[in-house]
């Protein structure tokens, strides 16, 4: 089959790879009709992971129709066509037991990767490092999805790949971050960042009742999609002196009740920190991105809700005296997708959630290195390209 494989640092190609198989009696083997590009894959790209092998094929949001079904899968079927989560999950350990599902216990076979890191591992990923298993990726014809019980989700009749591809990763992300917000009716969600995870995160906070959702960028055709396509007043950093004093006139003094960042410091990867490059690791301190989150602190009311969807590694002057003083509420994971699928599926049927405005770029599999370099530089206002690889 074709696949977009990693060969080294900006180096994607698409390749001719071997079939993806039944391996376990539990999996099912996907026919991809669409998979998408992640601001994630940006990390290990530009080299800022570790543990990439050459070779490896890359990609973590994925739908597909099921062509190959293992002996002990029970409700998953041959011909069903399904979306599926980025995280991979055992549904019976401990944490998916407690709807912790990307702590999954059980399916990162290269646990000892990540312990001294984080402690304990955490559930493994499509296409994305040997840390979080070394699981082959969903930028291909084919894929292999383990625990297809758990983490195959039926796509209702009627409904376009556009519509659902997101929901394997930015629509579960950013619904989950505005879940975290605990959100009351009349409160104001101020959301850092306006690409898939931001612009999904505004949308959430809309669906879980907020009055008004401040989305905050500097990018004017994401700002605009913010307007347009969610509803959002929005704030164009660049254009202004202080966030800080912007919002705290928009609130008339108080600040936004939560604040979510959904950007993130790129540099800093998924914290898999003991192989970074030092030098890079400081000349990353000072990027805008890491004052996204510092903003987020400032701005917050006094015992608001503090949502972290961007990806951070292990970050150094981390103002926690600043989240004590203020009280604030800290809540953060990577999605718990499998929790948030079922209702995401039907706020879409029922046409209250639309995330296909997000697909800016359509492209056939072959073209994927190229698209990853649209939506790297957010050339032609790529928001995400998706790939069609069959
Ligand atoms: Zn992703
Ligand atoms: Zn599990």
């Amino acid at each position: 089959m074709r696949a977009l494989c990693w060969n080294g640092i900006n180096d994607l190609r698409v390749e001719t790879v071997g079939d993806p198989g039944i391996v376990n009696p539990h999996d099912v083997v996907l026919k991809v009709t669409m998979s998408t590009t992640c601001g994630s894959d940006l990390h290990f790209i530009d080299g800022y992971i570790p543990t990439m092998r050459a070779g490896d094929v890359i990609g973590h949001e994925f739908m597909g129709e099921v062509v190959d079904v293992g002996r002990d899968v029970k409700k998953v079927k041959k011909g069903d066509r399904v979306v599926v989560p980025s995280f991979i999950c055992c549904g019976s350990c401990w944490y998916c037991q407690h709807d912790l599902y990307s702590l999954c216990d059980n399916t990162n076979p290269k646990a000892e990767l990540q312990e001294p890191v984080f402690g304990y591992p955490t559930a493994g990923i499509y296409g994305y490092t040997h840390a979080f298993g070394g699981y082959a990726g969903a930028h291909a014809q084919y894929v292999r999805v383990p625990h297809a019980d758990t983490d195959c989700f039926q796509v209702p009749e009627g409904l376009r790949d556009e519509q659902v591809i997101f929901l394997s990763d930015a629509v579960p992300t950013g619904y989950m971050g505005a879940d975290f917000c605990n959100i009351h009716p009349g409160d104001t969600v101020a959301v850092w960042g306006c690409g898939g995870v931001g612009l999904m995160a505004q949308k959430s906070a809309f669906l879980l009742g907020a009055q008004r959702v401040i989305g905050i960028d500097r990018f004017p055709e994401r700002l605009k999609m913010a307007r347009e396509q969610v509803g959002a007043e929005t704030l164009n950093y660049e254009e202004v002196d202080s966030v800080l004093e912007v919002l705290k006139e928009l609130t008339g003094g108080r600040g936004p009740d939560a604040c979510i960042d959904a950007v993130g410091m790129e540099a800093h990867g998924t914290g898999v920190e003991y192989a970074y490059d030092r030098a890079k690791q400081a000349l990353h301190l000072h990027s805008d991105r890491g004052d996204a989150l510092r903003q987020a602190i400032l701005a917050c009311r006094k015992g608001g809700t503090l949502s972290i969807l961007g990806v951070y590694g292990v970050m150094d002057k981390f103002p926690i005296g600043v989240i004590l003083n203020k009280g604030l509420t800290v809540r953060t994971a990577q999605q718990h997708g499998q929790k948030y699928l079922p209702r995401l599926l039907e706020h879409v049927t029922k046409g209250e959630l639309d995330p296909s405005f997000l697909a800016t770029h359509r492209l056939p599999l072959e073209d994927a290195p190229r698209g990853y370099e649209l939506f790297k530089k957010k050339q032609d206002g790529c928001v995400r390209a998706v790939f069609l690889p069959n």
